[in-house]
């Protein structure tokens, strides 16, 4: 006999897969939420339901949205012929939070990562390209982080994107080596946008 139920224990399977959860974390979210009023799980589960009925990614630059395009590729006031590419969403949005950026995105939904098994094949290349070709692009900000896995992708990116007309710059120092932009504060993220350099 299992000592608990088998909804507990597949739901604690289910969330120790999470990034930065292990089992026991796992296990005490998962008795957390039994400790709660009923009505707290359901909403839980209708806010699940939600993510996957409601949102997607744009069609555009592969941020999350309700629609076909995100609210950002939808604004007229943006300028279009400029793109920063950034690894994850919460990149993009820590670039929103510095107020400093009125250009478009490009959300490449990773990094490449050889060891992991990540290519260039995982990442949303071939997107970028037409979006440069048929917006008349000038500028792409390559604002991948600045780990090694960052770097090589922007180095990645940069051979990928040569046949361009394209001017491709990469953010400047100011954001710590290794640094996930996530966490970097708003005036040094607008510090090393403002100081970013031409790629050679
Ligand atoms: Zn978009």
């Amino acid at each position: 006999m299992p000592v608990v139920p088998t909804a507990v224990e597949k739901l604690v399977t289910q969330l120790a897969r999470l990034p930065g959860i292990g089992e026991r974390m796992a296990a005490r979210l998962v008795f957390h939420i039994l400790s709660e009023p009923e009505t707290y799980a359901r909403q839980l589960a209708r806010s699940f339901e939600d993510l996957i009925e409601h949102v997607r990614f744009c069609s555009d630059c592969h941020m999350v949205c309700d629609g076909e395009f995100c609210g950002i590729c939808r604004n007229g006031s943006r300028e279009r012929d400029v793109i920063c590419v950034v690894e994850r969403v919460q990149d993009l949005l820590a670039f929103e939070r510095t107020n400093a950026y009125r250009g478009l995105y490009h959300v490449l939904h990773g990094v490449l990562a050889p060891i992991k098994g990540v290519g260039p094949d995982k990442l949303h290349l071939p997107s970028l390209l037409t979006r440069i070709e048929r917006d008349e692009v000038q500028e792409v900000i390559l604002a991948t982080s600045t780990d090694v896995e960052g770097e090589a992708t922007a180095l990645y990116l940069a051979r990928y994107l040569a046949s361009t007309s394209v001017t491709l710059s990469r953010i400047a120092t100011g954001v710590p080596l290794g640094g996930e932009l996530e966490y970097i504060d708003p005036n040094t993220l607008t510090r090393a946008l403002d100081g970013r350099t031409v790629m050679g």
